[in-house]
């Protein structure tokens, strides 16, 4: 039996994904996994908010919050990726945006690495396998701070 809980929301009124004026939350996307970035969404989407863009390495992802800035709210950012890792592409979207809210997606066993993130400005970080409510929690958590 599926707790109400689990089962996505985004009929109500209170879903988490949506601005108390009404509109979704932007959230930007960072994965070289499509499985995960596929994840990602469909938890988002779930709950109201809107993926305005996904990006499958750090270089992208830093080029699309440029191009998305001002319109966008969030950013899951994976920290193994090819091209250009996450913790180079934090620091990089740090630099164009200092308040940019940051989300390391990592895998097991990084600790060192997501605490060298979480001191240069990451907002928090989501531990893979992903967790829909973890994430949620995570996400929400950074929002409304
Ligand atoms: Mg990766």
């Amino acid at each position: 039996m599926t707790a109400k809980t689990d089962m996505p929301n985004i009929n109500e009124k209170n879903a988490e994904g949506i601005k108390p004026e009404g509109v979704p939350y932007r959230v930007l996307v960072v994965d070289d996994s499509m499985f995960i970035a596929k994840q990602l969404g469909q938890i988002f989407t779930s709950e109201g908010f809107e993926v305005a863009d996904t990006a499958a390495d750090g270089a992208q992802g830093v080029e699309k919050y440029k191009a998305l800035h001002p319109n966008v709210d969030l950013v899951t950012l994976d920290i193994t990726m090819p091209v250009m890792d996450g913790v180079s592409a934090l620091e990089k979207i740090l630099e164009f945006d200092k308040g940019a809210n940051i989300i390391m997606v990592s895998a097991l066993g990084k600790e060192d690495v997501v605490k060298k993130c979480l001191l240069m400005g990451a907002k928090s970080y989501i531990v893979k396998p992903l967790d829909r409510k973890k994430v949620l929690e995570r996400v929400v958590s950074v929002l409304k701070r």
